[in-house]
């Protein structure tokens, strides 16, 4: 397998309101839609739709969802042996999209909260023969973390926000977050390059940060980063050049304890002194019809290339063409490209 898949299935059930209710109020909606959804089948499917060899460890439920759910999956060619259903309900995201296009989600997570480190124990031999294992957080952290323990490389995408384990981040290789995300990790917000530079000095071996139109951008000690030439020439930002953003990082972070920390002395591609390489990786500009979800084909996207060999830089910048496609059409994994659409 190129990548392995540890994460969540859900039913996405969708009605179109007028206006979502206040409490206590009843509205009337349109028809259900039912769409299949869950951060880690999306992850699964975008990287299959591009070709990748990808299995998906997760369960579903046994009620009416979780033999659709698979069967879906099967169909994009997600190899779903691992994919194991337990009593009870499946995952279920509950959305209310209203006339503007505001959305209000209630997730509830069924079978995903049953998905245990035993049964990452049990498929030992999968992850560990995966060039990468893929992770997100609708999966209890203790499943997540055990993954990433026995990934030879994990991706982990930090989504839905929650607290992280020290040790869970010291084992992304990236972490993958949006701008909320990385605002919600260090505490507080800034701008992305400083953000991603502070993020890293909290412990993972490499970051990526998401910023919807405006692309990505990757920061890596320069032990890590080799020089590339990234598609479509992104600026290459040397740390030195940047303000020096040391109060972005909670619990004590700074640049100073990112250089000690990350190949000190080391210099990258570009002779960087303080050891972290910041690439920024500039999305193709598209008429964004829908966003559901392209974060998850982002993800999907580059943990696929990265197990292809691909560097962070370059992985990044097919992976901003994929999340840029996938806006392009509605819904969450109808809206993924194939290979020869980018
Ligand atoms: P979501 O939660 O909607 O799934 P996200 O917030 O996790 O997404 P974003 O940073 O919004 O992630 O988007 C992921 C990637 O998708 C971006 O890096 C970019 O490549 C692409 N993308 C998102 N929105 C746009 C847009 N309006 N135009 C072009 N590309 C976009």
């Amino acid at each position: 397998m190129d990548v392995v898949v540890v994460g969540s299935v859900n039913a996405d059930l969708v009605v179109k309101v007028e206006r979502r209710p206040a409490p206590g109020e009843t509205v009337m909606g349109s028809d259900l839609d039912t769409f299949p959804g869950g951060k880690g089948a999306n992850q699964a499917v975008a990287a299959a739709r591009l070709g990748a060899d990808v299995a998906l460890l997760a369960r579903t439920g046994t009620d009416q969802y979780g033999t659709r759910l698979v069967a879906g999956l099967a169909a994009e060619g997600v190899s779903v042996e691992h994919v194991v259903e337990s009593e009870g309900a499946s995952g279920v995201a509950l959305i209310t999209v209203d006339a503007d296009g505001d959305n209000s989600i209630i997730v509830s997570p069924g079978a995903n909260a049953r998905l245990t480190p035993a049964d990452v124990a049990a498929a030992a031999d999968l992850l560990g023969g995966a060039a990468v294992v893929s992770l997100m957080l609708e999966i209890p952290l203790e499943t997540v973390t055990a993954a990433a323990r026995a990934a030879r490389r994990a991706v982990l995408n930090a989504s839905p926000p929650r607290p992280l384990p020290r040790e869970l981040l010291a084992l992304a290789d990236p972490l993958v977050v949006n701008e909320h995300e990385a605002a919600f990790l260090l505490g507080s917000e800034g701008d992305p390059a400083g953000m991603a530079r502070a993020l890293l000095a909290l412990g993972p071996r490499s970051v990526v940060i998401t910023l919807g139109a405006e692309g990505a951008v990757v920061a890596e000690s320069s032990d890590a980063a080799r020089p590339v030439h990234v598609d479509g020439s992104p600026d290459r930002v040397s740390s030195g050049d940047l303000p020096d953003h040391a109060s972005l990082g909670p619990r004590g972070a700074s640049s100073d304890s990112a250089s000690s920390d990350l190949a000190s002395g080391a210099r990258g591609p570009s002779g960087r002194a303080d050891g972290v390489v910041v690439t920024v990786v500039p999305s193709p500009v598209v008429d964004a019809v829908d966003t559901t979800g392209a974060g998850d084909a982002f993800t999907g996207a580059l943990a696929w290339r990265l197990a292809l060999g691909d560097t962070l830089p370059e992985a990044a910048a097919l992976a901003v063409k994929v999340g840029a496609a996938a806006v392009r059409r509605e819904g969450a994994q109808s809206s993924y490209p194939r290979m020869e659409e980018l």
